[in-house]
């Protein structure tokens, strides 16, 4: 078995599907347009005017695909669910970026020809030449690339922790943060998110490792609410607790972000064991361990 494949395409066909199955229940809305413009899109399950949102999202880094599918097939769940879960979440909204950055997944999956605009494609080649030389393969070299299409790491984008944060000064497969926080509009979607709706907590998937990232190095009631919410998580899906802080992570993340700066509860999940692209094989397990985070989530915010 080889990598477990899920398409930007896919997704969005199944955001589709989701809709005309759901009888209003469930809403797509596009935040923005990537750079080659593909739109990020954000699922909205349950009514926008509750007391209570729930935001989930994934494929920020463009090799973690498997992500995005597990969090389409974690939506389906819920809406099956129907009536019984209404009751439950009635003043409960999710909100679900299931793909965050397209553009970083379509040239993890197809390369350079996974990008159309001609100027983005010869600057990644630019990119290609200044970091794999001639030691790698193009299509080796993009299979593994993390940033969106100008070489911006979107997990290194926001703005908490990224006036010191040292990374690559130049775009690339990993790392480089941007001219400006907040600069790519992949970063843009997920602001947007969180300056719509006051979100309780966030849910970031990566991959890999099998652990929940937790301890932002935030104190009193924000650092309660995170490790509350980091054992829910962890009681539903069985991965074990890191501390940020003891395992000296960078900043500039997105839930450095939330936790530092907007005070909302947030962790995240790096799910699979061997490095990304996922195998398929590891997809089965990744999801019966995720299968009750939804609901963990959601009732997270009403106790
Ligand atoms: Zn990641």
């Amino acid at each position: 078995m080889g990598i477990f494949r899920y398409s930007y395409e896919q997704m969005m066909r199944g955001l589709m599907a989701l809709e005309q199955k759901s009888q209003g229940r469930f809403r797509t809305r596009m935040l923005e347009l990537s750079a080659d413009g593909r739109a990020v899109a954000e699922a909205v399950l349950g009514d926008e005017n509750a007391g209570h949102h729930v935001l989930v999202h994934g494929g920020v880094h463009g090799r973690e695909y498997l992500n995005s599918a597990l969090l389409m097939r974690l939506m389906a769940d819920w809406l099956r669910r129907g009536e019984e879960l209404e009751k439950l979440a009635e003043d409960i909204c999710v909100h679900v970026l299931p793909m965050v950055n397209p553009d970083g997944c379509s040239l993890s999956q197809n390369g350079l020809a996974g990008i159309r605009t001609p100027g983005l494609r010869e600057e990644l080649q630019q990119c290609y030449a200044r970091e794999a030389g001639n030691k790698r393969t193009l299509s080796e070299y993009f299979r593994t690339w993390k940033a969106n299409a100008r070489g911006v790491d979107i997990n290194r984008n926001f703005s908490s922790g990224w006036e010191t944060y040292r990374g690559p000064a130049l775009p690339g497969a990993e790392g480089f943060r941007g001219r400006a926080p907040g600069c790519e509009a992949e970063t843009r979607a997920i602001l947007k998110v969180c300056r719509n709706y006051p979100i309780d907590c966030c849910i970031s998937y990566h991959s890999s490792g099998n652990v929940i990232y937790w301890d932002y190095g935030t104190k009193g009631r924000v650092w309660e609410e995170g490790r509350r919410l980091a054992l829910a998580i962890a009681g539903t899906t069985g991965y074990e607790l890191r501390s940020t802080v003891e395992d000296g992570l960078d900043g500039a993340g997105c839930s450095d972000y939330l936790m530092r700066e907007c005070g909302i509860a947030a962790i995240t999940v790096e799910t699979g064991a061997a490095d990304c692209p996922l195998p398929a094989q590891e997809f089965p397990e990744i999801y019966a361990r995720s299968r009750g985070v939804l609901h963990a989530a959601a009732m997270f915010c009403c106790s």
